[in-house]
């Protein structure tokens, strides 16, 4: 199968301190992948060295097969679509600008927006269920509506990867499903960090385990997700069973356990 993503001995330092050590990971076309962790674990270190320019120490990234250093932005927005964590911009732009942005990549510099481009950016702003904000300040949005207008640009984008920097954490349960469920459906490639244990064992194909500076486990949510590794590396005692629903893994937490 196609690696849209291959990453090897990842290293990473801001200042002094080795922040991620020698990470390995692997994206496969159409799959979607998992990064969970406790807060300051890493996830977004990793996914800004793949995206956002971010230098590491050590490593090798190659998406779709080509180092990820000597590829353009413009080819890189071509190939991946990013919603990083809900943030505001500096103008006044609407909704509607700002999901248009998405289109970018696609066009000349100065080129307006074609008949398809809007419709395309339309179709974005239905999906996510914010077409009847399309007027309104970005920045006047809540921290949720501001989330779905960047998932919206992102699928304005039309890569058929997309990476995704806890995605949902504003958005409330309905919002979360819907959002990670057009994901799934689409079957885009997609790299997410993901807080919420529970949705990363609904929808991820894989899960990579961040703690300690690295990876400390990899697998289907099945064999990733035991109530030993919840406790090792989150501390946290709970009882793991399988949703007689959705046949997937459910956690249900019981207490934290370190003092
Ligand atoms: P996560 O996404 O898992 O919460 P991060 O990748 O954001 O973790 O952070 C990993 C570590 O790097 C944390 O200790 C955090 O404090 C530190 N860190 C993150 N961004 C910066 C920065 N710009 N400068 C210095 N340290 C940073």
């Amino acid at each position: 199968m196609e690696k849209k993503l291959y990453v090897d001995n990842l290293s990473f330092r801001y200042d002094r301190e080795l922040v991620i050590s020698g990470v390995h990971l692997e994206v496969e076309s159409g799959k979607f992948v998992g990064i969970v962790g406790p807060n300051g674990s890493g996830k977004s270190t990793i996914l800004k060295c793949i995206y956002n320019g971010l230098v590491p120490e050590t490593g090798e990234i190659l998406i779709e097969g080509k180092n990820a250093k000597t590829i353009k932005s413009k080819e890189k927005a071509k190939m991946l679509s990013v919603v990083g964590q809900e943030n505001s911009v500096p103008f006044n732009f609407s909704v509607r600008e700002i999901v248009a942005m998405g289109r970018t990549p696609h066009k000349k510099l100065f080129e307006p927006d074609t008949e398809k481009d809007k419709e395309i950016v339309n179709a974005a702003m239905e999906q996510v269920g914010i077409t009847r904000y399309a007027d309104r300040e970005y920045n006047n949005l809540s921290g949720g509506e501001k989330q779905r207008v960047l998932i919206a640009r992102a699928l304005a984008q039309a890569t058929d990867f997309v990476i995704l920097d806890e995605p949902t954490n504003h958005l409330d349960i309905s919002f979360q499903l819907q959002i990670l469920q057009t994901l799934k459906e689409s079957g885009l490639t997609v790299l997410s960090a993901i807080h919420d244990l529970n949705l990363a064992a609904m929808f991820c194909d894989e899960i990579y385990v961040l703690d300690g500076q690295t990876i400390a486990a990899h697998g289907t949510p099945e064999e990733v997700l035991t109530e030993e590794l919840i406790k090792n590396v989150f501390h946290v005692e709970c009882a793991v069973s399988e949703n007689t629903h959705t046949g997937k893994r459910n956690i249900m937490f019981i207490s934290h356990t370190k003092n």
